[in-house]
């Protein structure tokens, strides 16, 4: 096949994985339904001090935020829609621990730059995907966790040879996705660079794929998953430059939900959910766990 066509056919595989593709075409490796955990539900569960669980409870399911296009995070099926990933994974631990059976959860893809507003319009009751705690991000919303700790890292083809580092970014196209930590920190820490922004990062690796940008940066996690996809096309270079501690977002003030999710997280790591989920999903790509970070019960806010 030409350079050309080999983008092409590994553009369609990217695409299908995020949702865009034909319908019907399967994911490459996506999680075995029956290699994933079941998560116990709590039964008689009650949270009065949460009005989003009271909310929820009188609904009958939990409204979950995610991601819909990362490999192995947060990914939906086109042909089903439904979700799996790493995220999606600890989203229904967190469901089961607050007394909702995860089958009846229904997610809903929220973009990066979307996510404070859609937990202050109430418009999901937590969101899981790929979410780093930060201390701005704390004045508008709250996390529970963190449940993994990731870094930032670049994506590039493989026949890449001039970069290895956000040292080289100079003059080098490189993309990512608006309202991002890995966006601010190249625009911050890294001037020179030409970075450009789209609402996703599958949208950034399709420019990737089809040589309008020389890189891809955002979360390592991230990025492996999509190299994952196509390796003889992308491959993700240097070591991590930053900590990215992922979080479940809450509404802000919610603290009765976020220490319950706090403890939630807490349970499904000592019980071995979370190594089983792992190993179900981002695992496939290759990556070994980073060990799961300590829970930071920060006080009520
Ligand atoms: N973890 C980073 C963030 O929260 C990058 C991944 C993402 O955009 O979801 O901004």
């Amino acid at each position: 096949m030409t350079r050309t066509r080999r983008a092409l056919a590994a553009l369609a595989l990217v695409l299908a994985a995020a949702g865009c593709g034909k319908s019907g075409s399967p994911p490459v490796k996506g999680p075995k339904a029956e290699l994933l955990p079941h998560y116990q539900v709590m039964t008689g569960f009650s949270l009065p001090d949460s009005p989003v669980w009271r909310r929820a409870k009188n609904r009958g399911h939990l409204v979950v935020g995610a991601k819909e296009d990362q490999p192995y995070m947060g990914e939906k099926d086109p042909a089903t829609g439904v979700y799996s990933g790493f995220d999606i994974e600890i989203a229904k631990m967190m469901s089961a621990s607050l007394g909702f059976d995860p089958k009846t959860i229904a997610f809903k893809t929220i973009a990066s730059a979307n996510r404070e507003t859609a937990l202050q319009n109430g418009q999901v009751d937590y969101y899981v995907g790929t979410y780093t705690i930060n201390d701005n991000r704390k004045k508008l919303v709250g996390f529970a966790g963190p449940y993994y700790m990731a870094g930032q890292g670049l994506l590039v083809r493989t026949d890449e040879k001039d970069i290895a580092g956000p040292q080289d970014l100079n003059g080098k196209r490189v993309c990512s996705a608006a309202g991002s930590t890995p966006y601010q920190r190249i625009q911050k820490d890294y001037p020179k660079a030409d970075l450009v922004a789209y609402d996703t990062y599958s949208v950034c690796v399709d420019n990737l794929l089809t040589f309008q940008v020389a890189a891809v940066t955002t979360d390592d996690t991230i990025l492996s998953g999509y190299a994952a996809k196509v390796p003889d096309e992308l491959k993700v270079v240097g070591k991590p430059f930053s900590k990215e501690p992922y979080g479940v977002g809450v509404p802000r003030g919610d603290n009765a939900l976020r220490f319950a999710l706090d403890n939630a997280i807490e349970t499904h790591e000592k019980n071995g959910d979370w190594q089983k989920a792992y190993d179900a999903t981002l695992g496939l790509s290759g990556r070994k766990a980073a060990p799961a970070p300590p829970i930071d019960r920060y006080p009520a806010s």
